[in-house]
């Protein structure tokens, strides 16, 4: 059996960086990689028009002031293909990848309590042993398996957004389908509607999409960021951990004059990316502000597609803006002005079956198509979790842990799993900021920990319940006023039998959430239970 201080699980952002800091503090480490290279949802999600939706120069890591000149973004909002090469710049600089096996898939976690270590099991069967075990699997990387009736049946190809392959996938010459219209979706239809023969779109749920407004990246942009002096502070104290592209801080819709919100509609527009989002401070939390953002949007997809019943059909009306994820795009709506391009409304007639030529509705519609891309989204937070078995020594899985919703300490350890991290988790500000920040911050609160247990001479760590509680109320207290609670979607968990909701991510901001975090590390890790074979402590 093979032994190590810390198993990480996943060679994306959060993985590579957890290596370096580990090893930097001296430990034993190994990452174990389903896929066959680094990248993690850069590896996998290489369909098409893939591309970030925060600003390059803020989406990459902050650690290595030489890295970040060494560095050289291409554009405002790098593609997929830009990002992978990036994470294999980072893992061949620090020589990353002599500490990561590929090609492995880590299956199960036992905690042995008589050893203070986890015994796990690859999905060949080999047996490793560690002291620590990070997850650094990704909110949205379990994606959601296709499981249309007739699949199998399907004579032509079908491949998913979120497992693009490696090779070419024919495009040209082909009538295609895509199904969904998240991010992905959107942005895998841009980019896939110049190349087919035909494309049919199918849409179940209009989001909003906002331009991103890509572009070159400026010397000047690039010199101005580089040389910032303690630039990671500087966004570490930012809500989103991001700065470009982003707009002064918006007031609420009611200190605005009626022909200032008029020009601030207009100027957030022509600023795209996020700026839709904080056209007035107030928006996410009164419908009645929301309504003036989501209709001055309805009425730009109304302005930008040709045929209005298509425009109606794609202006959402069941969510107010913001309350689901924001998509980026760079020409969506205008996709829909191509004549080899048809909008499929899956709302009221949905998708029957698969046939071995195409797809057919429930009322009989039916397309006949050589490819279909899947873009169903991800089992966000626990899917990739549940897909190793990982017990504790009373034999419960994180998920019987969160059966009513995620309860976590900063969303990095769960009370009742010793020395077990879940990077970027459920009551973290996670998804709902910039994912290479959140990693890094989240790594390097794990790593500050396990450097202060060997100063304890502690050998086991975990939250204490009741600050485990107490945290949790706190993420369910910051989201308790928020619209986007009782909208329906990933980041939300409902309890079926009661149907109370918990909005999973914490959203009261990084700048927040580290300050919290940096306030625990200078009081000994308050709230965290130290055990083994120095003094039991909390
Ligand atoms: P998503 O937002 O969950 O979208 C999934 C889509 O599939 C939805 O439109 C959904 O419709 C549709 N769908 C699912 N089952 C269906 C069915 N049986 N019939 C018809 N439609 C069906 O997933 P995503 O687009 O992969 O995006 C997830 C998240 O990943 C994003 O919000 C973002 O955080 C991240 N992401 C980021 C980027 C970026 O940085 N630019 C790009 C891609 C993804 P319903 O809404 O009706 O369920």
């Amino acid at each position: 059996m093979t032994m190590f201080d810390v198993v990480v699980v996943g060679a994306g952002f959060g993985g590579l960086y957890a290596i370096e800091r580990l090893r930097r503090d001296g430990l034993s480490v190994v990452a174990l990689e389903s896929a066959s290279d680094v990248g993690g949802v850069w590896f996998h999600n290489r369909y098409p028009g893939a591309r970030v939706d925060i600003e390059s120069l803020d989406y990459c890591y902050q650690f290595s002031s030489e890295l970040t000149h060494e560095w050289r973004w291409s554009e405002r909002y790098a593609a997929q293909d830009e990002l992978l090469r990036y994470l294999n710049f980072v893992a061949d600089k620090f020589e990353l990848r002599r500490h990561i096996r590929f090609n492995t898939t880590l299956a199960g976690a036992r905690w042995r309590p008589d050893q203070a270590r986890y015994a796990l099991t690859t999905h060949t069967g080999e047996a490793l042993s560690c002291r620590f075990l990070m997850l650094a699997t990704g909110n949205l990387s379990a994606a959601r398996i296709p499981n249309f009736a007739g699949l199998a049946s399907f004579e032509g190809e079908w491949v998913q957004t979120s497992d693009w392959p490696e090779r070419d996938v024919q495009i040209e010459g082909r009538r295609v389908a895509v199904i969904g219209t998240g991010s992905s979706g959107v942005q895998a239809i841009t980019a896939i509607a110049p190349r087919a023969q035909q494309l049919y779109v199918f849409q179940r749920t209009p989001n909003f999409s906002v331009p991103a407004r890509n572009a070159p990246l400026s010397d000047e942009a690039y010199a101005a960021a580089v040389n910032m002096p303690d630039r990671r502070e500087m966004l570490l104290g930012t809500p989103v951990g991001s700065v470009f592209g982003l707009p002064a801080p918006a007031l609420n819709y009611a200190e605005y004059s009626e022909a200032a919100r008029a020009e601030r509609l207009q100027a957030q527009w022509a600023l795209g990316g996020q700026g839709m989002n904080r056209v007035f401070a107030d928006q996410g939390l009164d419908l009645a502000v929301n309504a003036v953002v989501s209709e001055f949007v309805r009425e730009k997809i109304r302005e930008l597609v040709k045929d209005p019943a298509v425009a109606e059909q794609l202006c959402p009306q069941d969510h107010p803006i913001g309350t689901r994820r924001l998509c980026l795009d760079t020409g969506y709506y205008e996709t829909f002005n191509r004549d080899n391009v048809a909008l499929v409304n899956v709302a009221g007639d949905p998708i029957e079956e698969i046939t071995p030529t195409g797809i057919q509705l429930r009322g009989g519609a039916k397309y006949e198509v050589e490819l279909i891309v899947f873009a169903l989204g991800f089992h966000a937070f626990r899917g990739a979790m549940d897909r190793i078995d990982i017990r504790n020594a009373a034999g419960a899985s994180i998920s019987d842990a969160w059966r009513r919703g995620p309860r976590t300490l900063l969303g990095l350890m769960t009370a009742g799993f010793p020395n077990l991290f879940h990077l970027t988790g459920p009551g973290s500000p996670s998804v709902l900021t910039n994912m290479a920040l959140m990693n890094e911050q989240h790594v390097d609160f794990a790593a500050d920990l396990i450097a202060y247990m060997r100063a304890v001479d502690a050998e086991t760590i975990e939250p204490e319940l009741a600050a485990q509680d107490v945290w949790t109320d706190e993420v369910t207290r910051a989201a308790s006023t928020l619209l986007r609670l009782n909208v329906d979607n990933y980041m939300v968990h409902v309890n079926a039998d009661d149907g109370s909701r918990v909005f999973m991510p914490y959203t009261g901001g990084l700048a927040r959430f580290n300050a919290t975090c940096r306030a625990i590390a200078a009081d000994g890790f308050k709230g965290f239970v130290f055990g083994g074979k120095g003094e039991m402590r909390s």
